[in-house]
């Protein structure tokens, strides 16, 4: 059995969540699934059937209402072993880079992470994951009984595929906490966290100030997007939060659609947005580096080109 361990954003199953669901239920056949909910409450979880599970497994209690590493890791142990399970999945949000590994170390098993392929050889998983901040790809073999990995979020596809969703809950294990969470501060204003978003517009120091974030939160607004930056405006004092960075350094997305506006294209950067399927680059010196990775490019001053972006993408949505 694959065990995929999701989690549940303001009542539903977040996508990254849905996407490794999916993959798990491509990779297994006929073999059963199972969706591992755990927190205060699961309400929502039940939508994990129309994704693929045969079975929604829920560990819940007030214990689990704020995220422990320590409890976490002990819960979905637990629920790998009493399932039988001999693979674990689950994406590659910070929550899931937190707590799979010492998932992992706890089974005893192997761990691959952000994952972007995966296939069954032999019965046995094995996945392709990026190494040397994108540079190469590394095909990883388990040799363990149990294996863990975490999925990319944008890589893979989260796809319909009604199956019986049978509903099971696990006791919650009682743990020695070497942490307890005693406050999570929120940032970002509720807006879509970059490493999930579709489409994101980021900015550079060509954007001269933060005041002029303001271009870039117009075209994402008109287009369904999220706003991202590059580390060299986040470091510039502009007001800009390290939450938004893209780069080795930040985040590491994988948008079906990356606007870069006044970056350069550092390796630094790259190494945080290669995986875009479309790159969109407006840059006003046609030497920078980051034309060669773009599929697009617009040579111009970005003061010119982004509102007239925006006015020609909120002229096609009226137009819908
Ligand atoms: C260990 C380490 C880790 C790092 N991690 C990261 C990371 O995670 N993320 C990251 O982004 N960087 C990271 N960096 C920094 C990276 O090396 C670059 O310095 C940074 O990415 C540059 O940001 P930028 O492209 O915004 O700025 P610049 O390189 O200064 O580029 C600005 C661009 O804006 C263009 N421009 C200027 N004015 C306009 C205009 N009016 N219209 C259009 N274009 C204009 C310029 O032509 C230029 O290409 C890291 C560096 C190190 C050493």
């Amino acid at each position: 059995m694959i065990l995929v361990f999701c989690e549940l954003k303001d009542g539903k199953i977040r996508k990254a969540s849905l996407e490794a669901l999916s993959e798990a239920r491509k990779l297994s056949g006929e073999a059963p699934v199972a969706a591992l909910f755990v927190g205060a409450s699961c309400a929502g979880s039940s939508d994990a059937a129309a994704f693929g599970a045969d079975a929604i497994i829920k560990v819940e209690g007030p214990a689990l209402g704020a995220y422990s590493s320590d409890l976490f890791a002990a819960v979905i142990a637990d629920a790998v072993k009493a399932k039988g399970a001999t693979a674990l999945l689950g994406a590659a949000t910070p929550l899931g880079k937190d707590v799979l590994p010492r998932v992992a170390a706890k089974l005893d098993a192997g761990y691959a992470a952000e994952v972007t392929s995966l296939a069954l050889v032999g019965g046995k998983l094995q996945a392709i994951r990026p190494v040397y901040a994108g540079k190469a790809f590394a095909t990883v073999d388990f040799t363990s009984g149990i294996q863990v990995a975490s999925t990319r979020p944008n890589v893979f596809s989260a796809t319909e595929c009604p199956k019986a969703g049978a509903v099971e809950t696990l006791p919650v294990p009682a743990v020695d906490f070497k942490a307890i969470v005693k406050e999570i501060l929120a940032k970002g204003g509720g807006k879509q966290d970059l490493t999930e978003a579709d489409v994101i517009v980021a900015g550079g120091r060509g954007l001269k100030e933060g005041a002029n974030f303001k271009l870039l939160e117009d075209l994402a607004d008109a287009i369904g997007g999220v706003v991202g930056a590059s580390r060299a405006a986040v470091d510039a004092g502009w007001g800009i939060p390290h939450s938004m960075q893209v780069g080795q350094t930040g985040k590491v997305v994988s948008p079906t659609l990356y606007i870069a506006c006044g970056i350069s294209g550092a390796i630094q950067h790259v190494a945080g947005m290669s995986g875009s399927k479309v790159i969109v680059a407006i840059n006003k010196d046609p030497e920078a580096p980051i034309f060669k990775l773009a599929n697009y490019g617009i040579v111009g001053d970005l003061f010119e080109v982004l509102p007239e972006l925006t006015k020609a993408a909120k002229a096609l949505s009226l137009a819908k």
